[in-house]
């Protein structure tokens, strides 16, 4: 069977680090602020925002929380983060997504100062991490690469296949999978044969937002798994994107849902968050 990896206790001891740095950050004056801005009432951007800020709030990150009503203009929004932009007491600027219809996106994101994108979306971010020299690290795939860490996994000549490209989660972790010297395959809806591509890896990591579409029997003996996905199925339970028990039958180690992925996400805006405070300091 396969080892746990523990998402939630790796969050905790990240977390109880961090406290510890910004308790050292005081002694210097400074406490590590992120203003967190949420547009409309979507109940599940409402959920995240409030986890994010008592999460803050229990390592001694200060959090501003702006909560604009659904019909805010575009230019309304442009003329806050710009604001965020020059006040000296943010340190990271997040804005919830998704954003109502009407407002662009992209346009928001790129108005964020990129010393500023603790979510690492910023074209300036994701660039640095192509080029291998990253600035801020997208949250949910920074989170995956520290549990492999934590995990005591080396990527090195190691295949790493990655189910789903989304610029948030699939493309990021694979830069990030590149970068530690995997030989990495990025799989989507076009590709062919998944199941044999999931069968060549060492490190299966998913992401395509599909419960349980990665079968246990397709995995490699030996693989490590993780797996990003949170699906809900029928009223109350999360499952992931792999068939979690079989999948364990031949995994080395592998990832619970929910108890994996998920706890990782915050806990890396609240480490970019204290980062960039640092950065500041450094000057
Ligand atoms: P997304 O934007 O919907 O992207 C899904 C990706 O998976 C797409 O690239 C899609 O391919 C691919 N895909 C979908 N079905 C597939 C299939 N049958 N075969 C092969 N590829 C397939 O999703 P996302 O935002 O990256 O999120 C992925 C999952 O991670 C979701 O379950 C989400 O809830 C979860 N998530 C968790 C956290 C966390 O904190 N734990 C954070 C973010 C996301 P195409 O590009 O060809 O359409």
């Amino acid at each position: 069977m396969a080892t746990i990896i523990d998402g939630r206790a790796i969050a905790a001891k990240i977390r109880g680090e961090l406290a510890e740095q910004v308790k050292s950050l005081a002694s210097a004056g400074i406490q590590p602020g992120l203003a967190v801005v949420l547009v409309g009432e979507d109940p599940a951007s409402r959920v995240y925002v409030t986890m994010k800020e008592k999460a803050c709030q229990d390592v001694g990150i200060f959090s501003d929380e702006y909560k604009l009503h659904v019909e805010t203009s575009e230019e309304d929004l442009l003329a806050l983060i710009e604001r965020l932009n020059n006040d000296p007491r943010i340190h990271g600027i997040l804005v919830q997504l998704p954003l109502p219809a009407g407002i662009n996106t992209e346009k928001v994101l790129e108005a964020i100062s990129p010393a500023k994108d603790v979510d690492g979306f910023h074209p300036y971010n994701v660039g640095r991490l192509v080029i291998g020299k990253p600035l801020f690290r997208p949250c949910t795939p920074y989170g995956v690469m520290v549990m492999l860490k934590e995990a005591g996994i080396d990527l090195t000549g190691k295949e790493v296949v990655v189910v789903g490209r989304s610029n948030i989660v699939g493309k990021p972790v694979a830069f990030m999978c590149l970068q530690e010297h995997a030989t990495v395959t990025l799989c989507h809806t076009r590709t062919r044969d998944l199941p044999a591509k999931v069968g060549m890896a060492d490190i299966l990591i998913a992401a395509a937002g599909k419960p349980e579409m990665i079968k246990g029997e397709w995995i490699k003996e030996g693989a490590v798994v993780i797996d990003v996905g949170v699906n809900r199925v029928g009223d109350k339970k999360l499952v992931g994107d792999v068939e979690f028990v079989k999948a364990s039958e031949r995994a080395s180690a592998i990832t619970p849902v929910p108890g994996g992925v998920g706890p990782m996400t915050i806990t890396m805006l609240l480490y970019n968050t204290v980062e960039a405070a640092k950065n500041r300091q450094k000057g």
